[in-house]
């Protein structure tokens, strides 16, 4: 497995990051044994990111991770660990100095850790930004100071957000950003913002490769917030794969991992068979390359609904 510079971080990150939204049961239920022997998986295939919050089923994601990677017995040193605050399933948002504060000794009861590797605000759009600014960060940044994590990021959909924040904090104040659902097949708009976050030094993290679920045979969640335009688009390109007997999955995997100014693509997952099959296919990418004319005709189909997204946060005035 690749593994990639994270920014100025100093960490090195594999190009495959193990997303662990799926151990919060949020795509489906997944039993203690499948989610034990997927991380374990991960590990010795040269996964060493992992990436969840005390939102993802309400706090289980970060409490099976933890359980997880105690039973896997791995050095703490030898495995990248990022949560998140701001965004609770039973409080709704909240961004302030003390909820953030608590927010870390939770999780890092619930993960049974004495510090996490990358503590992001999340989902930053659902308040305004200049809280973020001038009382979150700040915050974080204190967070930092104790040890309590290592470095600091911030995550949300629009990718107006970044430059909002990061062009009105001190440089260095935030190491990383995470995007979702901007760098993959049917929506590249994360690109335009690559040399930004180069100049200003920031680790970029890009998520959900197969697009939270759009990118499978098995089809997004009930609760997936793309306009039916967009769902019914990917479910085309996915038959289209599945008559010639090939994976759309593969296909936005491999497509997700082409560009190295990203350093880590984080994709959700929830069993063996599916780290394998991700890993597999950043293998295979190194050794063959992609399949051009399947992407070709997969990125003719998607063309319509290019960059197409959905709202995400409240009005910033
Ligand atoms: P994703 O695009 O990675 O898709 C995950 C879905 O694809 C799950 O249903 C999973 O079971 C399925 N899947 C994975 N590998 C597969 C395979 N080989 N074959 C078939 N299906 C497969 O979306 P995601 O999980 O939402 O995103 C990845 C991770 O990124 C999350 O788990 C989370 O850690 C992080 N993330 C963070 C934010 C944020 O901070 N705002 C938002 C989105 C995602």
């Amino acid at each position: 497995m690749e593994h990639r510079e994270l920014g100025g971080t100093g960490l090195r990150v594999s190009a495959v990051g193990f997303g662990a939204s799926p151990l919060g049961n949020v795509f489906g239920d997944v039993p203690r044994d499948a989610a034990r022997a997927a991380v374990r998986h991960a590990l010795d295939l040269g996964i060493n990111f992992f990436d969840t919050s005390p939102y993802y089923g309400g706090r289980i994601s970060e409490s099976v991770l933890g359980d997880c990677l105690r039973h896997a017995a791995v050095p703490r040193d030898r495995v990248v660990v990022a949560t998140k605050c701001g965004r609770y399933k039973d409080e709704g948002f909240d961004f302030s100095a003390d909820r953030v504060t608590r927010s870390i000794d939770e999780s890092l009861a619930l993960l049974g850790l004495d510090y996490v590797d990358i503590l992001h605000a999340h989902d930053i759009e659902f308040t305004h930004l200049d809280q973020i600014v001038n009382e979150t960060i700040p915050a974080l940044q204190k967070i930092k100071e104790s040890g309590k994590a290592r470095f600091i990021g911030i995550t949300g959909l629009p990718l107006s957000i970044y430059p909002y924040v990061l062009d009105r904090v001190a440089p260095g104040s935030v190491d990383v950003i995470l995007s979702y659902c901007h760098y993959g097949i049917n929506d590249t708009s994360l690109v335009d913002m690559l040399p930004y976050l180069k100049s200003k030094g920031v680790g970029v993290i890009s998520a959900s490769p197969l697009s939270m679920g759009l990118l499978t045979d098995n089809g997004p969640p009930e609760w997936h917030p793309a306009p039916e335009e967009l769902k019914s688009a990917c479910r085309a390109a996915a038959d289209h794969c599945r008559k010639k007997g090939k994976s759309i999955t593969k296909l936005a995997m491999q497509y997700s991992l082409l560009n190295n100014e990203i350093s880590t693509v984080l994709v959700g997952m929830n069993s063996s068979k599916q780290v394998d099959e991700n890993v597999a296919a950043a293998l295979e990418l190194s050794t063959s390359g992609i399949d051009e004319e399947l992407l070709r005709e997969v990125e003719a189909i998607l063309e319509p609904v290019k960059n197409l997204t959905w709202p995400s946060g409240i009005q910033q005035a």
